[in-house]
């Protein structure tokens, strides 16, 4: 039998807020509500103030300072996020090799082969939330979960915010499964949780002892398989270490627009401006891809999703493909809020057969052209024609680190 791992998930508290708290000393011990750079119609995150007065990510700002009037709004910085970020790794790096960058405020840690050296798991991670304090700031923490799997450290942490330490040993799952709820566990949000309504399966205990083959049924053989393991509080995924690029097997984003956009062609010009990310980042993975994916959401919910028969990296030709599906659906949609769009079915370039006429060969070169120009910049320096007059998109990811290529990215500035 093998030794029983030791994992820990940091999760930094009300992040953003804090950070902001920090570096300006007058919005301390204040409810302040962080928001979207390009809109301050909604609230990202809360101060640790606000959430107390039931302020939470989310929100629109109107309702929020309808509870709260004297709520402070700032826009969230994401440079300054992620600068904090990477001193934290900085210091996790002493206490493990193995720590793995989750999210822009979360890491988890394999300390298995380290706990020893620092005479312990509780002693270990007093030494870090002291030099958190020390090299970080005085107004930003962190909570420990301590587990022996990474999903259990997940909800571990969460279950004694701000600045918790909680372990949850195999003895202890039952108990903590009876209490916690089914939107605790990382990977069953509301929609999951909904289904699960629907099946009879109202807390974890009763996920606990549902049967594989019902789960099956209802979510897929990959989700089934995965609910029942979360059941059963079993998880043999490995930390991963940030310093080991992943394989990038899609490359997409995210974004919300600014308010219920019923304009037509802002909605076009954004999903275009979109597809210009999504193109750059494959170029600059060297990669293309042939599934294309989208999500318009507003009044309802558009999507689509095919495998093309040639290879794509360049956003026109990535938003030629997928227009022809949704031209008639968005017809109908009274507004649009959010758009996804993303490219998977990746292959080297290299690998890809050269086509037989040149034509592609200039596209590629065009669209170098472009790269050199936006690297050197700023992403959008050169745009479209068709997206000249349109507002410029800020870059800043309101999915930050969504996928690997953004964690990849932010691993390779260390
Ligand atoms: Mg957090």
């Amino acid at each position: 039998m093998t030794a029983q791992k030791i994992i820990f998930h940091i999760d930094f508290d009300s992040f953003f807020a804090s950070v902001e708290q920090q570096y300006n000393p007058k919005l301390r011990n204040k409810p302040l509500g962080v928001t979207a750079a390009n809109s301050r119609t909604c609230i990202i995150a809360s101060s640790r103030e606000a959430k107390r007065l039931g302020i939470k990510t989310g929100d629109r700002s109107y309702e929020a300072q309808k509870i709260c009037p004297n709520l402070k709004l700032i826009s969230a910085d994401f440079n300054k996020y992620f600068e904090i970020s990477k001193k934290f790794l900085n210091i996790c790096k002493d206490y493990s090799p193995f720590t793995e960058l989750f999210s822009i405020d979360e890491v988890f840690m394999d300390v298995t082969l380290t706990t020893h050296l620092f005479n312990g798991t509780f002693n270990m991670i007093n030494l870090m939330k002291l030099r958190i304090r020390e090299e970080i700031g005085e107004y930003i923490t962190a909570s420990f979960g301590i587990s022996h799997n990474k999903l259990l450290a997940k909800l571990g942490s969460g279950m004694d915010k701000p600045n918790g330490i909680t372990e949850i040993t195999p003895e202890d799952v039952l108990k903590v499964y009876r209490t916690a709820k089914l939107t605790d566990i990382c990977g069953i949000g509301e929609r999951i949780k909904r289904r699960l309504n629907d099946i009879g399966i109202d807390n974890l205990i009763q996920l606990r002892n549902a049967s594989l083959q019902l789960l099956v049924k209802e979510f897929g053989k990959v989700e089934g398989h995965f609910l029942k393991r979360v059941g059963l509080g079993i998880d043999e995924s490995e930390v991963i270490p940030y310093t080991q690029p992943q394989a990038v097997k899609s490359v997409g984003r995210s974004y919300c627009l600014p308010k219920n956009e019923q304009d037509k062609r802002i909605v076009l010009q954004n999903l275009y401006e979109l597809c210009e990310e999504v193109g750059i980042k494959l170029r600059r993975l060297g990669k293309k891809g042939k599934t294309i994916g989208l999500g318009l959401n507003g009044s309802v919910y558009i999507k689509m999703r095919k495998t093309f028969r040639e290879y794509v990296d360049t956003g026109s030709q990535i938003f030629n493909l997928v227009f022809p599906f949704i031209e008639k659906d968005l017809e109908k949609q009274q507004y649009v809020r959010q758009i996804h769009i993303w490219v998977s079915g990746l292959e080297e370039k290299e690998k890809l057969t050269l086509s037989l006429f040149d034509l592609e060969g200039k596209k590629d070169r065009i669209a170098n052209a472009i790269d050199k120009l936006n690297d050197k910049f700023g992403d959008h320096t050169i745009r479209n024609g068709f997206l000249l007059y349109a507002d410029k998109l800020t870059t800043v990811p309101n999915g930050y680190l969504a996928d690997r290529y953004e964690r990849n990215k932010l691993s390779s500035e260390f």
